[in-house]
């Protein structure tokens, strides 16, 4: 009896296919695909039809290639590694101006997609005026080995906010850029800015001239914002554990560590778990339930390897507790204010809880 991490793979697939509805994706796969593992994922991807991959770390990209060699990599963080770009085939992002004159000749051979700066403010050229000057240089260089331009790109820090104008600003500001371009004659292979909360918003539609999405949480199963309904996305992870043993507590007994749950009321059931923050359930995942036998029951406590359920006397030692399922999902306690989707996957400990593709 040990807690479980389980992903249903034909589940996952299927959802990725409904995710993609049959539109170019860029699958963003950082952070050991939101800790799904890089390998399982980018394998079901490419069985859903996708074959661009997008991450935040070289170290990550060049295994996208082991396991995708023929796969269009995309590595949005600007690196200096340069050699191991080119031997990889993989495309970056130009950060800004001063990044490429200091590095323009170094960075011969590679693919770069240029990125526009925009409201986020993170990285990338921060006006229409400051990429067209890359452009006219680069037309300039004579050089035979230069850079490759292929790619234009840009990322919506708003896109998840609903109660404030920033998205439709962003994204106008965006659009006017791409129009721009393209009426003066430039080309770019490659074109993306949406994230899952743009492509949702958009109707699993891409934006005017662009070639991909470029969608991360929604091919993990969890919905970028609450009006989504669930059948839109659907979730393929389960984390279970078990009872260990229920024990009869009284009121007014102190249950955990430092008093972490006092009984209300004598005769109470309390289930022992295995499982803990150790496995990664956050404290504020905690406060809410768990579903044993169908039923949901109220946490009252979280230690390192254990938690307290409180039960009825129809639960019994060995039974299982869903911490997450497809009726206990992710985003519903995303929702709930526990932190975001990807902030619940990634807690997830995969040194401690077994790893279970079905
Ligand atoms: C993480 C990330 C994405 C994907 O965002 P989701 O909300 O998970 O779809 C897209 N673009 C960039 C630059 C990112 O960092």
């Amino acid at each position: 009896m040990t807690a479980i991490w389980s992903v249903n793979r034909q589940q996952f697939i299927d959802n990725a296919k409904k995710v993609r509805h049959n539109q170019n994706l860029m699958a963003v796969v950082k952070n050991n695909a939101y800790n799904y593992g890089l390998e399982f994922s980018v394998e079901a991807f490419l069985e859903a039809g996708i074959d661009t991959f997008s991450t935040t770390s070289l170290a990550e990209a060049i295994r996208v290639r082991k396991i995708a060699p023929n796969a269009t990599i995309f590595l949005m963080n600007a690196v200096y590694d340069f050699d191991a770009v080119r031997d990889n085939h993989i495309h970056m992002t130009l950060p800004s101006l001063t990044y490429y004159y200091q590095y323009k000749e170094e960075l011969q051979g590679i693919h770069v997609h240029l990125e526009f700066e925009n409201l986020l403010h993170r990285s990338g050229l921060k006006t229409i005026q400051e990429i067209k000057e890359v452009l006219e240089d680069h037309a300039n260089n004579q050089n035979e080995d230069k850079m490759i331009i292929s790619g234009l790109w840009t990322h919506f820090g708003y896109a998840d906010e609903f109660d404030v104008p920033e998205y439709g600003i962003e994204k106008q500001a965006w659009v006017d850029v791409v129009d721009a371009l393209l009426s003066e004659g430039y080309h770019f292979d490659l074109i993306h800015a949406q994230n899952s909360a743009s492509f949702y918003r958009e109707e699993q539609q891409l934006l005017p001239h662009h070639t991909h999405a470029r969608v991360g949480i929604a091919l993990y199963g969890s919905r970028p914002y609450s009006s989504l309904s669930e059948d839109v996305i659907s979730q393929s992870l389960t984390v279970k554990g078990n009872v260990i043993q229920v024990r009869d507590v009284n009121k007014g007994d102190y249950c955990g560590y430092s008093f972490a749950y006092e009984v209300e009321q004598d005769h109470t059931k309390l289930a022992v778990v295995d499982m803990g923050y150790g496995d990664g359930i956050l404290r504020t995942r905690a406060k809410h339930e768990a579903i044993i036998n169908g039923k949901r029951y109220p946490i009252k406590a979280l230690m390192m390897s254990h938690m307290f359920v409180a039960v009825d006397e129809t639960v019994t030692a060995q039974d299982e507790v869903i911490l997450y399922n497809e009726d206990m999902r992710i985003d519903e306690y995303t929702f709930k204010g526990v932190g975001a989707n990807s902030e619940q996957l990634s807690a997830l400990n995969h040194d401690s809880l077994i790893k279970e593709i079905r």
